[in-house]
């Protein structure tokens, strides 16, 4: 079992620590916000002052941030980051959604140090993080992987390795556009449906037995009361959410101009992800997109 040094601790990075922690590993954790680490301190792992304490000693970091500068900041900022502060073997796994010229930058400068350092972002939301049963797409060298595999197997199921650094990100900004777009064209689906006088939960098994089958019609269903647990169902609390989804299709653009790829619908999906943000409804949770479609009284 190794000592693992958590940073971040919000709506995936929490349950994340605390499966590394119920698996048996030694957990010390950091969060900007205090109430993050109460809860979970309450659920078997330590708390630490700062970012430099948790990571005293320990075999490995795993970082859950919500962007890019967070993420050079915390390893690389001149003053305090704690790329320096690693001990000497200790692996760095980036889980936190990011470009990948980001992810290239703290794998580089991780290796000027002799350490590695795997992208590793995840897919699966919060019920995944809190269940164990994310999807990891991991960025290395694949001599790390077997490494950094034992660790995030106590978080997830399908742990992948995407290629060469960068290539986790790559993967997970593919997978977010196309989350995006089905997001969007069920909501639109559902909406139609019921302002037809169907009942969205009829469609939605309809749907699922039929050709429109999709991941956020069968696990994430926009339409409120379709299940009974979902974000739609209980206020579009997130979740994911409305800005961090901006967030992922911004990161795909970016990449579509530098790789010279045709995105029409991902172009589209930004636009309305975007317009739907400035509305006031950045906080809320990514499936809340339906509320854009319906009709204002
Ligand atoms: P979040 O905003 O809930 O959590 C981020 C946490 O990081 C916050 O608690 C914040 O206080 C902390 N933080 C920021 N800077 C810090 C620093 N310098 N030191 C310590 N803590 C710091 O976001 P989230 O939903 O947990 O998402 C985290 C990452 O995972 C994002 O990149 C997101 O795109 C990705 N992601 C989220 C989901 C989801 O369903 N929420 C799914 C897949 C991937």
């Amino acid at each position: 079992m190794a000592t693992v040094a958590f940073i971040g601790l919000g709506n995936m990075g929490g349950p994340m620590a605390v499966n590394l922690a119920s698996a048996g590993h030694e957990v010390i954790a950091f969060d900007l916000v205090a109430a993050a680490l109460t809860a979970v301190k309450e659920k078997g792992v330590q708390v630490a002052e700062s970012a430099a304490h948790a990571v005293e000693g320990a075999d490995a970091v795993v970082s859950m941030l919500p962007a890019g500068r967070h993420v050079l900041q915390l390893y690389l900022d001149e003053k305090t980051g704690i790329l320096p502060a690693l001990a000497d073997d200790c692996l760095i796994l980036d889980c936190s959604t990011i470009d990948a010229d980001s992810a290239r930058k703290l794998a580089a400068a991780a290796a000027a140090r002799g350490l590695a350092a795997m992208d590793a972002p995840v897919s699966g939301g919060v019920a995944a993080a809190q269940a164990g049963t994310l999807t990891f797409m991991c960025g290395g060298e694949a001599a790390h992987f077997e490494r950094a595999k034992a660790l995030l197997s106590a978080m997830g199921k399908n742990i992948f390795l995407a290629g060469s650094s960068g290539a986790g990100q790559v993967a997970k900004m593919c997978n977010n556009m196309l989350l995006a777009i089905h997001m969007i064209g069920t909501s639109e689906a559902l909406q139609l449906g019921a302002n037809n006088g169907l009942d969205p939960g009829v469609l939605s098994d309809i749907m699922l037995a039929s050709s429109g089958r999709n991941w956020s019609l069968e696990v994430y269903n926009p339409y409120p009361g379709v299940q009974e647990n979902s974000a739609a169902s209980k206020g579009y609390q997130p979740g994911f959410m409305v800005n961090l989804m901006i967030k992922d299709l911004g990161l795909a653009m970016e990449n579509s101009l530098q790789s010279n790829s045709a995105v029409p619908m991902g172009a589209l999906a930004r636009s309305l992800y975007a317009a739907h943000g400035i509305a006031g409804n950045g906080e809320k949770d990514f499936s809340s997109i339906l509320e854009s479609l319906q009709a204002r009284s």
